[in-house]
């Protein structure tokens, strides 16, 4: 079978992969990537590309026009890297200590670049490309933060697309899933209080601990009892805190959870359930209850139509083959998101290999693989020219 890659951007595959490991030499935290963003806009502006910094902070967009077109398209690559030790050994491992590429957004950025210059040098398209260098994706935020500052006022998008590795499937295909693709995740944080005392004379008490516990197993009760059957959710108390000795009780006791949805709904019944049941669990108990909502990133939910165009494009370009077959949603959370609650868009998966030792991602011993490089750019191309046809 011949090679689906685009022959520009196999050949010049190893400059590729030396970017690639460049940037995982030097990854940046959220917030930090200065470097890298100066890399990206270096190399943006000199393929033609108009660049606007500062939005997010160390955010980069390049733009290109072609033609008479009306049509725009948003490609968006995330450059951030983990608080991880990295434990590869390789030799392009982070020679920053405690910072580590271990989501493959190295990959994610340099496939982009890749796609930038492929774009301006060769591609035949005719309408407006924007292409999203985002920062901080890592919790931290950044689409969110690129978003309020104006990003998509400044640069009209008729659709935004965005990918991601994944280990556990075959290098180099690609995963569509229309609808709910990852979940939220929020932070709840729960304290109770109550009146300490002499753990033998607990009637001169209001026991937090006793209250606690009631809450705990009152809280399961959300998913079994609430969410409707055919959806789903999770209410995990993840950490339980009260007390330091067996005699006494203790005046507080602190809950820490986590909680996610894969829909708007779901995640809005979850917290307000977990507010009522709270306070109706501490009334019973005569304590006092203070609930903490740390939100974070909304579900992930692609647009039916964009996701259908992405698919049938990997479709015609490589077969059915080239595609993962029952991709199911993942219970992860991406800040992409953010993105696609304000444009119709898709967030597409590209297998980062299935072997043996394929480590997951935020794992110290993760590796992006390079193979996936050119399909990654190549893909990227070929969504440009469909999208925007000359
Ligand atoms: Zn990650
Ligand atoms: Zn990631």
């Amino acid at each position: 079978m011949s090679d689906p890659v685009l022959p520009a951007i196999r050949a010049s595959e190893q400059e590729m992969i030396a970017l690639r490991r460049h940037l995982h030499a030097h990854p940046e935290l959220s917030f930090e990537e200065t470097a890298t963003s100066d890399l990206v806009s270096d190399q943006l502006t000199a393929l033609g590309y108009q660049v606007r910094r500062g939005l997010g902070g160390t955010g980069v967009v390049g733009t290109l026009r072609r033609g008479n077109g009306g049509k725009s398209i948003g490609l968006r690559a995330d450059m951030d890297a983990l608080p991880i030790h990295e434990r590869t050994g390789l030799p392009y491992a982070s020679r920053h200590a405690g910072k580590m590429h271990a989501c493959g957004h190295d990959g994610h950025t340099a496939i982009l670049l890749a796609a930038a210059r492929y774009l301006a040098q060769h591609a035949n398209f005719d309408g407006t490309l924007h292409l999203i260098f985002q920062p901080a994706e890592e919790g931290g935020g950044g689409a969110e933060r690129m978003l309020r500052e104006g990003l998509l006022r400044e640069f009209p998008c008729d659709a935004v697309f965005a990918l991601h590795n994944m280990p556990g499937y075959p290098a180099g295909k690609f995963g569509f899933l229309a609808g709910p693709c990852m979940a939220s995740a929020d932070e709840v944080r729960i304290i109770l209080t109550g009146k300490g005392g002499h753990g033998a004379m607990p009637h001169k008490t209001a026991d937090p601990v006793v209250a606690s516990a009631a809450l705990v197993m009152a809280l399961q009760t959300i998913v079994s009892r609430n969410v409707h059957p055919f959806e789903t959710g999770v209410v995990t108390v993840g950490a339980l805190l009260a007390g330091d000795a067996s005699n006494v009780v203790p005046d507080s006791a602190e809950l820490r959870l986590t909680v996610r949805a894969m829909k708007p709904d779901v995640r809005a019944l979850l917290l307000q359930r977990i507010r009522e049941l709270t306070q109706g669990q501490a009334a019973s108990f005569g304590v006092r209850a203070e609930v903490e909502v740390f939100d974070s990133y909304p579900p992930l939910i692609n647009h039916a139509e964009q996701t259908a165009f992405a698919r049938q494009v990997a479709l015609d370009w490589l077969g059915e083959d080239g595609l993962i077959a029952g991709l199911q949603p993942l219970a992860g959370s991406e800040d992409f998101a953010y993105f696609l609650e304000q444009c119709a868009g898709c967030y597409l998966l590209l297998g980062n290999g299935d072997g043996e030792g394929n480590c997951m991602v935020h794992n110290p011993g993760y590796d992006f693989n390079d193979a996936c490089l050119a399909p990654g750019a190549s893909y990227w191309v070929k969504l440009v020219e469909a999208f925007l046809p000359a």
